[in-house]
């Protein structure tokens, strides 16, 4: 299994020793969560939902608790799931006060004949499903507040209104990607967005084919960065493509689509993806400063990273 905890400016002088050793532990948390099913013969599907349950749980990435602000002040998260096996897939935007936005996602895709649910709809949703609702108080850190506040200087400064401004340097969006003991393949993003965001905004996480996408056929990718580009590019679905018809390897096909077509689009400096395929080969590639990430294979040993590695 192989997550990522978002891509963006990660300056190691901004981050003290302390506040690095809990994001190591953060996503140890998590891919340690997934593999305990994995390795207990359980789907990669179940894997990859309770892998971003821990990092949506967690407050330093942004996606559930610690989810960013929109302009207007309020956490509005997105999230999606997609199972390569059948290529079903589940996915809610736009919700507040959801606990766990990827539970909801998982419910749709199970429980729903549909895809995506936003807003209202999703909520209603979620809660006749029963799953956990919090008061805003659970989701705002003094943190993302902070953060609200220096982007909406910056963009004032600018000129610019909402977060599309390149490159941005908000990020800890998460997403798991696995492959399980029967070869099934799943991914799952969960995000709060961009901060100073316009309400409403919908970003690639929640699209199947944008931010999330997986095949038993070719691979499964989770994607994070500046959103709008990656629903223009469709990059998750693209890298898929690149392996089904080009026959490229996972690796080769995450670096041209990060390296590359991400670049072609003005998106130098914005984002990465985490991407496996059914043998477990996997990418964890991004063209940002840094991105969160990790992954656990067969020993069970959880490795994790946040700056370029040599
Ligand atoms: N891709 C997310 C979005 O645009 C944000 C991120 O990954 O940092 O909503």
């Amino acid at each position: 299994m192989v997550i990522h905890g978002g891509a963006g400016t990660i300056d190691p002088a901004t981050l003290t020793p302390e506040l690095e050793k809990q994001y190591h532990a953060g996503l140890a948390r998590a891919l340690e969560a997934g593999y305990r099913i994995l390795k207990g013969g359980g789907s990669s599907l179940d894997a990859v939902e309770a892998a971003v349950c821990v990092l949506e749980d967690d407050s330093l990435f942004n996606a559930g608790r610690g989810s960013v602000f929109t302009s207007d002040g309020h956490n509005e998260m997105d999230a999606s799931i997609m199972d390569g096996s059948t290529r079903k897939a589940g996915a809610v935007a736009s919700v507040r006060n959801l606990k766990n936005p990827i539970k909801a996602a998982r419910l749709v895709l199970e429980r729903t004949s549909h895809v995506l649910l936003v807003g209202r709809g999703a909520t209603d949703f979620a809660r006749d499903e029963g799953l956990e609702f919090e008061d805003s108080s659970y989701f705002a850190t003094q943190r993302r507040w902070e953060e609200l506040e220096k982007t909406k200087e910056e963009e004032k400064e600018r000129g610019r209104h909402g977060s599309l401004a390149f490159p941005h340097t908000h990020l800890g969006t998460v997403g798991a990607v696995a492959v399980d003991t029967h070869g099934n393949l799943a991914a799952a993003t969960s995000t709060g967005g961009l901060t100073n965001k316009h309400w409403g905004r919908v970003g690639d996480s929640p699209i199947i084919g944008a931010g999330t996408y997986a095949d038993n056929e070719t691979c499964a990718v989770s994607c994070t960065g500046t959103g709008e580009l990656f629903i223009r590019g469709s990059y998750a679905h693209e890298l898929s493509v690149l392996m089904k018809y080009r026959r490229m390897r996972v690796d080769d096909a995450a670096k041209h689509i990060i390296h590359d077509e991400l670049v072609d689009l003005g998106g130098k400096d914005t984002g990465g993806l985490i991407a496996m395929d059914r043998q477990g080969r996997f990418a964890m590639e991004f063209n940002t400063r840094g991105m969160y990430r990790g992954y656990i294979g067969d020993d069970g040993v959880p490795h994790t990273f946040m700056y370029q590695e040599p």
